[in-house]
């Protein structure tokens, strides 16, 4: 190849993935400069075509080699200059005050076809200045969980940060052992956490504070610059999107694993895929971290935490809640905003149980959410499947229990399903909707297909054998979970005993 060649293939490359500076106008003390450390050998495990084409980003040319030196970190497109973000946080309750992007950095930015501003991030990039002792890199196995469980969520409709690529690098990184290195490209509305503001407000740089939530505001709420009140306001949008954001995780048997406030998106996605999982069995109480013993992130200490974390997100603004630094008037305001979440997160998880379990948002009725409460009881007591419960009760008669079978046996004893069922079955009597219909609306929102972790292991060792097959088939049916697919019935399948897993671990 030619000099002129080489130049060639660079300007091409820059164009695959041209991007506007990351966090386009935020001031330096938010950003360390931070450019990737090239990897040896990248090569594409899995590229995200539809989501390439709704940032306007041709597929075919991030896969040619021009377009991959750019997701692996080994080309920067000549528009940009990458940052690795400040950010604190609190972890397990501890405040620690310099955490920051250490394994990731922000590429740039995209507006993409629905007139949206997406970050876009190559997470396992290399060191950066917030590395400490970290390599700056990442392995494929947590990779891949971050990739398929972040298509997965948008599939099911919940906002989440998505996946645009994964690569592996040619590279083994060392956790102990070694293992096979990784590069993520994540794509976000914002990678700026509560744990951004915490930075600044535990600093002691309330300036920097109200740059941030200027900032904030002009990228996610801009009609809040109008507002006489935009700080206040911005608490309540933010309190409300986590509301909602937390309400749906749950209603379809999520657990986030590791809610710490670096780990809060102010723009209300799911970000950061480490412990995650998708309840087989369900059980209030589950818990999938192995460092979290004490339960503290358990699927229904997910409201609690949520909570917890936008008050440390509050008092990051109390200096620009009230007027001339009156504290009392400044916390009065932000009880006031605090409490859209718990509105907001009792309005969805409620809203969804009814639909769960087949009734009309129009005909709600009190004591709908306890008899869904009951079955959730139920559920729990006798070890059914989340997932397969709610489909499956889709799929029954509304006025004849004579083909349970399919849902009755998901419970140890299937008697306490059939209990349950007769005040189910009285109740959509009095629904007066026709069977079939409530049968769609059940299906539009009980997901046949959630990211279950025996999966993501079997791909993994799949892919470890330069079998790529059922990541692609997992990930498709990953985007249309709500649709039955009989080919891909597999991948509805609960784990056999030998399969379930029973802890993870952050590291992505
Ligand atoms: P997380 O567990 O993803 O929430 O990360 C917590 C903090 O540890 C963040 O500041 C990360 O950037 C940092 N971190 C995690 N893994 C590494 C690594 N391999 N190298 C450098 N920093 C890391
Ligand atoms: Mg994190």
């Amino acid at each position: 190849m030619t000099a002129a060649d080489t130049a060639r293939q660079a300007d091409a490359g820059a164009d695959a993935l041209a991007l506007e500076t990351p966090e386009a106008g935020l001031p330096e003390q938010f950003y360390a400069p931070a450019e990737p450390t090239p990897v040896p050998a990248p090569h594409v495990l899995h590229l995200n075509r539809p989501l390439a084409e709704h940032l306007g980003l041709d597929p075919a040319r991030l896969a040619r080699p021009d377009g991959v030196a750019v997701l692996a970190g080994n080309r920067i497109p000549s528009s940009v200059r990458p940052v690795a973000l400040a950010y604190a946080g609190h972890q397990f309750g501890a405040f620690a005050p310099r955490l920051g992007d250490g394994r990731a950095v922000l590429l740039g930015e995209r507006v993409d076809r629905d007139g949206v501003r997406r970050d876009i991030q190559l997470k396992g990039a290399g060191r950066t200045p917030f590395s400490g002792m970290g390599d700056g890199r990442a392995e494929l196995f947590p990779v891949l969980g971050e990739y398929l469980a972040s298509e997965g969520m948008a599939g099911l409709g919940i906002p989440t940060t998505r996946s645009l690529a994964m690569l592996t690098t040619g590279e083994t990184v060392s956790r102990g052992e070694h293992h096979t290195g990784a590069v993520l490209t994540r794509v976000a509305r914002s990678h700026v956490r509560v744990g951004t503001f915490e930075y600044f407000a535990r600093n002691g740089d309330p300036a920097s504070v109200q740059v941030l939530a200027d900032h904030v505001i002009a990228r996610h709420d801009p009609e809040l610059r109008d507002s006489d009140r935009p700080y206040r306001d911005l608490l309540a949008a933010v309190a409300r999107r986590t509301g909602e954001l937390i309400a749906n995780w749950m209603l379809v048997g999520f657990v986030h694993g590791v809610l710490n406030t670096d780990n809060i998106s102010v723009a209300g996605e799911t970000l950061d895929y480490g412990p995650f999982a998708w309840m087989d069995a369900y059980h209030p109480s589950a818990c999938f971290s192995a460092v979290d013993v004490y339960g503290r992130y358990a699927f229904d200490q997910q409201p609690r935490i949520g909570s917890w974390n936008l008050c440390r997100f509050a008092e990051t603004l109390l200096p620009l809640l009230g007027a001339d630094a009156d504290l009392e008037a400044a916390k009065t305001a932000a009880y006031d905003a605090l409490a859209e979440y718990d509105s907001a997160f009792d309005r969805v998880w409620q809203a969804g149980l009814r639909r769960k379990i087949g009734l009309a948002e129009e005909t709600a009725q009190a004591g709908d959410t306890d008899l869904a409460g009951r079955l959730l009881n139920a559920m729990a007591e006798q070890g059914a499947d989340f997932t397969l419960t709610f489909r499956r009760l889709a799929a029954v008669s509304g006025d004849d229990p004579a083909h349970d079978d399919p849902v009755r046996r998901l419970f140890a004893d299937p008697e306490a399903f059939d209990v349950w069922a007769r005040d189910w079955r009285a109740r959509l009597a009095r629904e007066g909707r026709d069977d079939a219909a409530r049968r769609a609306a059940m299906c539009a929102v009980n997901p046949a297909y959630v990211l279950r972790k025996h999966h993501v292991y079997a791909v993994y060792k799949a892919v470890l054998d330069g079998d790529t097959g059922d990541l692609d088939r997992l990930w498709r049916v990953l985007r249309e979970p709500y649709a039955d697919h009989p080919d891909m019935a597999a991948w509805a399948q609960p784990p056999a005993a030998a399969e379930r897993v029973r802890w993870t671990f952050c590291g992505t």
